[in-house]
């Protein structure tokens, strides 16, 4: 006899601790850069966002020596990162923290975080190969008092378990945010790139102070070079031209207004009367439609136009948050110490109804050591994160290793 197939669903926590390689952590050196990488882009966008000059402390300090296993080289690392950034009020941090999927990033503005994960994939991870808690320890400042939680996170049920709560008092002021974890990883293979990591960071945020201590005792400070912090992104509404349906249904549900050029002048950017009256008429659609009731082929037909509709301005490029040509060549100054240096930032452009920006900076000589390899290295950066990994399949090594 057939047996009935058995089915589960799976909380979003318990889904990422069954697939960390699409989180990054594939392997113990991937995993343990990834921690670190994802802790110092939380505090790095939180220093953005308000506009504070970034001061890091990371210390990463060796508690059990190697072993080799089946993963390969693995050590028991204890990680502990401050920050003086904008610091999470005492009621967000169970969930910032402690369930996977929630963030303060899901808008549509230029963040390194965009999908409520990395951090917590960090923490998750660290918990599963070494079952100890972790310690959050936060204050948004002025007259708060400072919260330390120690928790862990209930992966099946995707919820923040609390082990303690202590509230400490605050007569500085103190603002920021202090983790401490404890996690698996191959040292001996990620300190390099940890090191380059930190190294390019300091090139695209040349605002921020970075001291770094590594196992093995070593320090690294990455000091500021100007105090100028990057324009903080503003928050916009969505571009026409990459809409889909589902999108076009929900603020069409949402929406107060009963008229429909109306509704489309205040839910897009870059839609005024006039443009709303073409575009309906290109749409084929009745300007006094109410857009609670449009059907489903008006839904779908009004998308389709929005999509093949050329006549809207580009996107604005306000919710971006570009490091400068200027900051850049600053961070290329200190970091590499060339005998020249240009940088350059394009206008924006956009894909899809989204705009970008494109930075760019040749620097030679100096202190750059010439390379051997007889190809020229090249410093990427994507939505200006360093990119350390894959180099050979990025379009802009092509392009390079196609000058002469
Ligand atoms: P994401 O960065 O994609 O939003 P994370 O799990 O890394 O997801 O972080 C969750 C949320 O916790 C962030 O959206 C942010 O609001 C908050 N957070 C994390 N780290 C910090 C920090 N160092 N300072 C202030 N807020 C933080
Ligand atoms: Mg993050």
């Amino acid at each position: 006899m057939r047996v009935p197939e058995e089915f589960e669903e799976l909380s979003p926590s318990e889904f990422f601790w069954r697939h960390k390689d699409l989180a990054g952590f594939t392997n113990p050196m991937r995993a343990i850069y990834g921690t670190i990488r994802e802790l110092v882009e939380n505090s790095l966008d939180a220093a953005e966002v308000h506009e504070i000059p970034l001061k890091l402390h990371l210390k990463v300090t060796r508690l059990e020596e190697e072993q080799k296993g089946e993963e390969g080289r693995q050590e028991t690392l204890h990680l502990h990162i401050e920050d003086n950034a904008g610091g999470i009020s005492r009621e967000k941090i169970p969930n910032a923290f402690g369930r996977v999927l929630v963030s303060s990033k899901y808008r549509l503005r230029q963040s390194r975080g965009l999908f409520g994960l990395g951090g917590k994939m960090a923490l998750i991870y660290g918990q599963s190969m070494t079952h100890e808690p972790f310690t959050i320890r936060s204050s948004v400042g002025k007259r708060n008092p400072i919260v330390e939680y120690t928790m862990m996170v209930d992966i099946e049920k995707n919820t923040p378990r609390i082990l303690k709560r202590r509230r400490l008092q605050n007569p500085g002021g103190w603002r920021g945010t202090v983790i401490d974890l404890t996690t698996r990883g191959d040292w001996a293979h990620a300190k390099q790139k940890v090191v380059e990591y930190l190294t390019n960071t300091a090139i695209a945020a040349p605002y921020a102070s970075i001291f770094f201590e590594d196992p093995d005792g070593a320090q690294y400070r990455f000091e500021p070079v100007t105090t100028d912090m990057p324009k903080p992104p503003t928050e916009t509404r969505p571009h026409p031209s990459g809409l889909d349906v589902e999108s076009l249904k929900r603020l069409a549900t949402a929406t107060k207004t009963t008229n429909l050029p109306t509704f489309l002048c205040r839910q897009f950017q870059r839609i005024g009367p006039v443009t709303a009256k073409k575009l309906l008429q290109f749409a084929g659609m009745h300007p006094r439609k109410d857009p609670h009731k449009l059907t489903r082929e008006e839904l779908i037909q009004l998308t389709n136009s929005m999509n093949s509709f050329t006549d809207f301005k580009a996107p604005e490029a306000s919710c971006l948050s570009p490091v400068g040509a200027k900051q850049l060549e600053a961070g290329m100054r200190k970091q590499l110490k060339p005998a020249f240096v240009t940088t350059l930032a394009r206008k924006p452009s956009s894909y899809s109804g989204f705009p970008f920006i494109v930075e760019a900076g040749v620097a030679y000589g100096g202190e750059i050591q010439p390379n051997t390899s007889g190809k020229i290295p090249i410093i990427r950066f994507a939505n200006k994160i360093p990119l350390l990994l894959d180099e050979g399949s990025d379009v802009v090594r092509k392009v390079v290793d196609a000058v002469n």
